[in-house]
Parts: C-alpha cells; structure tokens; sequence
C-alpha cells in the first residue's frame, strides 16, 4: 500500500491488510447448484422441521398451484414471497412447517389428456390424467426447489391424493348432513368449449360485438280487436329486441311491463306495438320515421298470444315489472332454457323451460325448426337470421358492441343452458352472512384486500358445485332411473370416501349403482323404485381446494388449524379464499386462516399483465440462468406486492446493483475478520470504542426494523432499509470510519480487536437478517465466517438477539454515571435512579445525532478546501474546531465518555472526520462559523510529514529510533 518515494521501504506486510478467499463475483450458477445440492443431501426441509420444536408454531398454509406446464412469474414470485414469510418466522424462533400443495383435478388437465387421447373410457381418462398431473408436479417441485423455496416438498398434498379424494368426500358429507346441498334443475351460464356449467366466479365480461336485431312477433288477430278494432285484419306485431339470434327457436312467451302506456306505429307496410317511452331509441336504432296510430295499456294484452317466428307456434304474453322502459322496445323475447331471468319467470308463470343444446353448443334433435339441429349456436346466429328474414319478420338488422360473459378459463363467449344441477346453498344457517362478518375477524395484508373478498361473498347468491366433466371427485348421488329423484346421504358419501380412500375416485367408476342400493336399502323418494343410475358429474374443484384446511391442516398433529397465514395473488378472493373461507365457515365455524396476504399480477415495463396471448411473458428460469437465484429473490423482495410486480431488463439490473452492494459489504467484513475468533478475541461490549459502540447501536435499530418488518410482511421495507443501511451507514460511514484502525492497528492489540468485534456483529446480523431473501448467499457467506462453528445450515439458525448485547453495553455506561447529564448545568445526573433504559437511548442518539451534524459540517469544510485545491485527500487536512452553547452541552456527555475510555478527544475526532489532526481550541478567534450552531471549524494543511505506512502526517520529531518517516503510532506497532 504505502511507499516511500526515497527509500523504497515498502510497509505493505507490515499492515493488516483484508484477505478472504470468498469470491467478490458470485458465479451464480455454481452457488446455485452447490447449494440446492447441500440443502438436498442434508435434507434441510427435515432439519427446518423440527427446527425451534416446542416453540410456537407458524402455519402458512401453501394455496395448491394447478398442475398444468412450467411455472410462470406468478407462480414463482408467489412461492417466494411464502418463502420469505416462512424463512423469516423460522429464524425469529418459531416452528415453521410448510406442506405444500397441487390442485390436479379439473378441467384443463382433462381437456389436455382427451385431446392428446381421444376415446378413452372414464376410468381410463382419469387414470391418464392422474400421470399428466404428477408429471406436472414433478417438474414444477424441482423448479420450486430452484427458486430456494424450502417447503416439504417429499410429502405435498395432492388433491387427488387418495386420502386427500376422500378427506374432499368427507367434507362433502358434512355439507350433506347439514342439509347445504340441493339438485335443481337451472339454467346456468354454460362453456359450450370446456363443455361444463360455470360458477359466478368464473365469469368475466369483456366486450364483444353482436347482431342487434329487431324481430316481430305478430299477435293473434282476438287480441288486435281489442287495443285497436280499426286494425283487424292487419298484421300487428309485438317488436322484440334481442343480440342472440340463436335463441329465437327457443323462444316460449314475450314480456311486457304491466300496466304501462304501449303504441301501436307504423313503419312502412308494418304495424308494430313498442312502449311508449321507448318509441324515440327505437325509431333512431332502425334510422326510420315513426307514426303513432293509437295508444294503449299493456293490460289489454293480458292472456293474448303472439306467433314465435320461425314456427307457427302461439306463446304466451306475459308481464314483469323488471321490464326495462331503457332499453330496447318493452317487449321482451323470453327463452327459459337460455336466460336465467327467462327462467325464473317461467317458473312463475308455469312455462315451459326449453333447452334444446347439447353441452359442447348445439341445437339437439328436438329443436324446431328441424333443420337447425346438429348446428353449433354460433353457427345457429346466422342461419336463424336468414330464415327470420326470409319470412319477413325481421325489421330490423345492426350491430352492437357490449359487455358479454366470458369464460374466465378458456375466453370464449358463454351461452346459458338448463341442466340439473348441484348447489351449495349459501344462506343455509346464514351462512353468507356469517362468513362476510368473519372476514373482520382476519388481519388482512394489505387492509384494503379485505374488500374485495367481501365483495366477492357478498356478490354470491349461490354455489353450483357440479361439473359435467370426468376427472374429479364424484358427487356420490345415486339418481332414480324412473323419476329422476336424487338420493345423496352422509352415509352413502362415507361409504364411497372410504373406497375412494384405498382406490381413488376411480372407485366411483367401479362399484354398480345395484351393489350400493342394496348395502345401502335405498329406495326413491319419489316413486318408491329401487332402480338408479350413479350421477357422472363430478364437484368443482374449488370446493376440492377450498376444503384443503378440513383435509390437510385440520386434526393434523404436525400442523394447525386454523393457518397463520394464506398468501396468494388478487384473483384469488374470488377463488380460494372465497371457497376456503365458506367452507371454513361451515365446517368448523371459524376463517381457516388468521391472516390473508394478497400480492398482485406479474406485468412487464408498461405495467401490461403478463399473459401468454400478448406475447409478454418472463420466464422465471430465465431470469436465474440470467443473474441468479438470488437476484430475482431480492427483485421479488424489493416490489410493493400491494400493487402488480412490474419486471423489466432495467430493474433487474438496478437489483444486481444492490446484490453487489451487500455481498461486497459481507466480503469487505469478512476479509477484515480473517485473524479474527469471536469466542477468543471478542471485546467485551462496555469495553468497545465509542465509535465502535455507535456502530452496535445503528447495527441494533437496523435489526429491530428489519424484524419488525419481517413481522408485518413488509419485505420492500426489508429491502429499502438493507440497501440504506450497507450504503449509509456502513460503506460511506462506519466501514470507512474504521478501516484505519483495521489495517494499521496492531493486529491483537484493543484498538484493532474492538473495531473487528463490532465487524463481526454487523457481519452474523446482515447475514441471518438477509437469509430469508439472499437465502444461497447468506448460506455461502455463514460458511466463511462460521467456519469452524458451523453446526448448522444458517436458515435454521436464529436472528441475532441483539437487545440484550446493546442493553449491557448501555448498563455499563449507566454504572460509570457518565450517562446523563442535566443539559443546563453539564452536571451528570447518572445517580438519578428513575432514568429508564428507554430515556438513556433517547439522549445516546440526541447525542451522536448531534456529533454525525458536527461531522457533516467538517467534511463540507474539508470538501470546500478540496474544491479550491489546497488539499487532496482528507487525510492531507488539519482541523481546527471549537464548540460552545447547547451543542457543547449535548455533546459533553459523549465527550466524557470517550475520555473516560482512555481515549484522547482529539484522536477520536481524527478518526471520525478521517484526516490527520483535529485540534479543540479553547476560542473562536479566528475560526469561521460552520453550518452549524454552537461549531466554528477551519481546514488547514496537515503539518509535518506523510507517514509512509499509514498515510496520516505526523508533526512530532521523530526520536532517532523511527525511520523512513514513520509516524509514532506505525512505529511502536511495527516496533514490537
Ligand atoms: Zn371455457
Ligand atoms: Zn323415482
Ligand atoms: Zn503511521
């Protein structure tokens, strides 16, 4: 380092210079591969598991991911941020087991397998489907484990685990027994793609375009007579608006608003009746003039009849008060089989519910006119509208572009269809009510999450738990081959879940509906015949997961109901949460979980959510094979998970920048502590420099919020407060305050050992502190600075308590009364029993708060001399410094302190403001006054010689003994 230019001496070995072999640059494959491969043969997830036992447990009970293709940036982003919570918990003492959890039954895995396999027999396709999805669960478990995420991986809960199939049967029954479920025959938004009936939840609107078409529907000539006997024997039509050509076939009345004013118009040749409000839209929707002929009430039509088109068939005019006067004509085209609203009011007006579809989307044979069966709906549209045209009763065609439900799954437009169907009721014992109040009860991350979970259980009127699909656990119902009348008991469902315990559902497939009438004595409620068939439709799969508290957590001794903690992204409140907080509810009457944590969307720079049709989408693999593991860690750490992850190459880049930061500020630390043995060169805390102590405060405050915001989940504070803290107050501030003593100081002697003491606090603390997110790193770090006692992997070591290290090095300075002083007097007051822990930390930092101002204060003093060219370095610089006022009555205390430790002001001065000489002058003679009250500084030149050894200059002559300009200091270290 240092040579003199003369002699040539070169002091370099007699200095001690920082050494390690860690590496500065990780070479992040490597790290990674060494640690998955260190993790996997000590298996770390046993050792975690019973890491801390007999402390209290944390749950967070993993939400299962579906089992279809690679992970995606969601999927990691979301496993890692449970990792965090995990990781964190564990290493704040608590025991943290972790099962994680695959959704596998469902429609895409079903969809995937029958396309690749057509004509598969049921139990065929659900034992293919079984292979797909552990095929899936194999390859996502060994990118999970890529990701660092430490969970149970060996033993996850499968939903279609066997036990796990019949635990989902058990719950089903508990619903049963309560009376919950009931079979109505519905019509229920429909997939025609997925070919399965849709929960609310499953629907999203997006817009899309549609005919606009209006359609006459004539009126039987009784009824022209009495609104309008000058008409008779004219055509008079209802005009009915509809955007769903496809259902006119299925057409069984047309509603009117009941006691209100209608018109009859003419347009053209056409007489046609609207209501009267609405004649303005309607004559500006078909661009034609409009001539009232006579009004009426739409009472006058009670029990009339008008001609479908398409056939001759008469139906019904029927009336409602939800008809709409905003909206189209008033009269309403009705079909019950494809309208939910439709369908109620048939109901009520005893008509018939006709739904002549197939479930993939086409008009069956029964449909009318014939010739449209076999047809896709979609095709349905234009072929209706051809012939509705061609007879003449179409008025009137445009387009319209409107919101319309889509399928949430597959995107394509749904239709409506009447099937039977199974539902959950929910205001069966209050149910709805009961879970929207519960949902106060759960802390919710962040708040203003809670909303939209009760949004969404409010927003549900009901839960159809049936799919006509094959793979998922059976409704074990066995229904009348006469009749049609359901039987489904608790008994019967805990006889096939215990089958279905041993062989899967595939057991369902096998038993004949005979063998269960007879164990079971069943017979019809309805007709009395012992004759049935098994129903084929299976549950939705999230009642499959949404029962995963009752199947995995709850009676497990291992784990614990209800969880500490659900995390998963935003959609999930209409999803999981949503299930697992109603059956929560119902089963056991209290939320499954304490505490919901929900993240948001993964989306690129534009803030564009990431999805495979927009062609965005980041791989996380890539991302590792680009910077590393714990690079795209940290980026999860560093996103405000309250709002969407936005990755990009440039913010990436900026969290490299950061992972720099701290694994050099861990080398820096670990290269200084080479010689250094905590249990044998430590210092004892009250014996410490007071710089050194300082330091042990700030690294203190640093671990409190670091904890805390561990505790709150709050990891973007994690990640703010580590990079502030390895820039701030360690590599511009502490580190580079001591790096002198480090490298000239004797290498044993206090001076040296008090500064390493401290080194190697800051450096056990960053380490544990930052081990839930830099989890390889702070694993390779630990092996160099444990080397010798590490015992254990560093995630199951636990944070450093540091409150009791800093509170005994604060007792002893209580005990040396040099503590507290009265401000006024500068008199110490250190006898003063009632002063608590908590008011000697409040002066402390008013003190060095005050000293950090002094040192600002100096250093743009030091700069400004720089600046003009009269010093180079700092070190080339002599201060002169006086204080007075309030801020010598703050300070004096510290001051007394740091003599009372043996120290010299002025030395301690130098070593803080790093320059070679600091001169307290009694006056402020021909000082200028600095920034700051009560401080007068000035800047010279360092007088004397530039020690070649530590750079500092020295003004003393030296005794004939020290050569080559050494400096008195350098020379009785390097004397001995
Ligand atoms: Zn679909
Ligand atoms: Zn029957
Ligand atoms: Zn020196």
């Amino acid at each position: 380092m240092a040579q003199d230019n003369d002699k040539k001496i070169s002091f370099k070995d007699t200095l001690n210079l920082p050494k390690t072999d860690f590496p500065i640059r990780a070479s992040h494959k490597e790290l990674d591969l060494e640690m998955l491969k260190r993790w996997a043969d000590e298996d770390l997830y046993a050792k975690a598991f019973v890491a801390h036992k007999g402390n209290k447990k944390y749950i967070l009970h993993d939400g299962p991911p579906y089992a279809n293709g690679p992970i995606h940036l969601g999927t990691a982003y979301n496993k890692i941020l449970k990792d965090f919570v995990t990781k964190s918990q564990r290493m704040s003492g608590k025991q943290v087991p972790v099962t994680p959890g695959w959704d596998c039954h469902g429609l895409p895995i079903e969809r995937n397998v029958s396309n690749e396999n057509p004509n598969l027999s049921p139990k065929e396709l659900i034992l293919k489907c079984r292979e797909y999805a552990q095929g899936w669960v194999d390859k996502q478990r060994e990118q999970f484990k890529q990701l660092g995420v430490v969970m149970n991986w060996a033993h996850p809960y499968l939903t279609m685990d066997h036990w796990y199939e019949a635990k989902t049967l058990k719950a089903l029954g508990i619903f049963v027994g309560k009376d919950y479920i009931e079979r109505k025959f519905k019509t229920v938004p429909w997939c025609a793609s997925c070919q399965t009936s849709l929960a609310a939840a499953e629907i999203e609107h997006k817009e899309r375009k549609d005919p606009s078409i209006y359609v006459l529907f004539p009126l039987e000539e009784a009824a022209v007579e009495k609104i309008n006997p000058s008409l008779q024997g004219k055509m008079v039509s209802l005009l009915a608006w509809t955007t769903t050509p496809w259902t006119l076939p299925l057409n069984r009345a047309v509603v009117l608003k009941p006691n209100s004013e209608y018109v009859i118009t003419q347009v053209d040749s056409n007489y046609i009746i609207v209501a009267k409000a609405l004649i303005e839209k309607v004559a500006r929707d078909i661009g034609k003039e409009l001539t009232i002929i006579s009004l009426f009430n739409s009472d006058q039509l009670v029990g009339a009849h008008v001609e479908q088109p398409l056939t001759d068939k008469m139906v019904p005019i029927i009336f409602d008060k939800g008809v709409s006067l905003a909206d189209g004509t008033a009269c309403v085209h009705s079909a019950p089989g494809c309208g939910p609203e439709d369908y109620e009011l048939a109901i009520r007006n005893n008509i018939e519910v006709y739904s002549p579809l197939t479930a993939d989307g086409k008009y069956t044979d029964e449909i009318e006119p014939k010739d449209l069966a076999g047809m896709a709906v979609t095709d349905g549209q234009w072929a209706v509208l051809k012939k509705v045209s061609e007879q003449g009763r179409l008025l009137h065609k445009g387009s319209i572009r409107h919101p319309y439900p889509h399928c949430w799954r597959c995107r394509n437009g749904l239709i409506f269809r009447a099937t039977k169907q199974w539902f959950l009721d929910l205001h069966k014992e209050s149910l709805q009510e009961k879970s929207v109040k519960a949902i106060e009860r759960v802390e919710f991350l962040p708040k203003q999450s809670a909303n939209h979970l009760r949004a969404a259980v409010e927003s549900r009127f009901e839960w159809c738990i049936s799919r006509q699909r094959v793979c998922g656990v059976p409704i074990p119902a066995l229904i009348c081959t006469k009749c049609d009348v359901a039987y489904l008991e608790k008994k019967l469902i805990d006889a096939i879940a215990e089958g279905v315990s041993e062989k899967g559902i595939v057991y369902w497939q096998d038993v004949s509906a005979d063998e269960l009438v007879q164990a079971h004595n069943v017979r019809c409620a309805g007709c009395g015949s012992t004759e049935f068939r098994k129903e084929t439709d299976i549950l939705d799969v999230w009642f499959d997961s949404g029962v995963s508290h009752f199947a995995v957590l709850k009676d497990n001794p291992v784990l614990a109901y209800p969880a500490d903690m659900y995390a998963e992204g935003r959609d999930q409140a209409r999803g999981w949460f949503q299930s697992s907080l109603l059956t929560s509810m119902a089963i056991e009457g209290t939320p499954c979980t304490k505490a919901i944590l929900t993240h948001g969307y993964t989306a690129d720079e534009t803030g564009a959510k990431m999805s495979k049709s927009v062609g965005n989408v980041v791989a996380p693999i890539d991302i590792i094979n680009q910077f590393g593991t714990d690079v795209l860690r940290l980026w999860v750490s560093s996103i405000d998970y309250t709002d969407d992850a936005v990755v990009s190459d440039v913010l990436l880049r900026n969290v490299q920048v950061v992972y720099r930061k701290v694994r050099n500020t861990s080398r820096f630390l670990l290269s200084n502590l080479y010689d250094f043995d905590i249990d044998r060169d430590a210092l004892p805390f009250e014996k410490l420099y007071s710089i050194d102590q300082y330091a042990l405060r700030t690294l203190f405050l640093f671990s409190r919020d670091i904890r805390d915001a561990y505790e709150r989940s709050d990891f973007t504070e994690v990640f703010h407060r580590l990079t502030d803290y390895c820039t701030k107050e360690l590599s511009s501030l502490y580190l580079d305050v001591v790096k002198d003593r480090l490298y000239v100081e004797k290498s044993s002697g206090d001076k040296r050992r008090s500064a390493q003491t401290v080194c190697w606090y800051i450096l056990d603390t960053l380490t544990k502190l930052t081990a839930p997110i830099l989890s390889f790193t702070a694993e390779q770090i630990s092996d160099y600075y444990q080397k010798s006692g590490k015992e254990e992997s560093i995630h199951l070591q636990k944070f450093t308590d540091l409150l009791n290290v800093w509170r005994v090095t604060i007792d002893r300075s209580k005990q040396e009364d040099l503590f507290i002083f009265d401000h006024a007097s500068g008199l110490p007051l250190g006898a003063r029993k009632e002063f608590d822990v908590q008011q000697i930390e409040v002066q402390w930092d008013v003190q060095w708060d005050k000293l950090f101002d002094v040192r600002n204060a100096v250093l743009k003093a030091i700069e400004l001399q720089r600046e003009k060219g009269i010093i180079k370095h700092s070190l080339e610089s002599r201060v002169l410094i006086f204080f007075d006022g309030d801020l010598l009555k703050i300070l004096q205390p510290l001051f007394k302190r740091i003599e009372a430790k043996g120290q010299r002001l002025p030395d301690f001065l130098r070593e803080l403001f790093i320059v070679s000489q600091v001169d307290i002058l009694d006056s402020k003679e021909s000082l200028e006054p600095s920034l700051l009250d009560g401080a007068c500084v000035a800047i010279e030149r360092a007088q004397g010689k530039k020690c070649p050894r530590c750079w500092q200059f020295n003004p003393v002559q030296h005794d004939a003994g020290h050569k080559h300009d050494l400096c008195d200091r350098c020379y009785s270290v390097i004397k001995e």
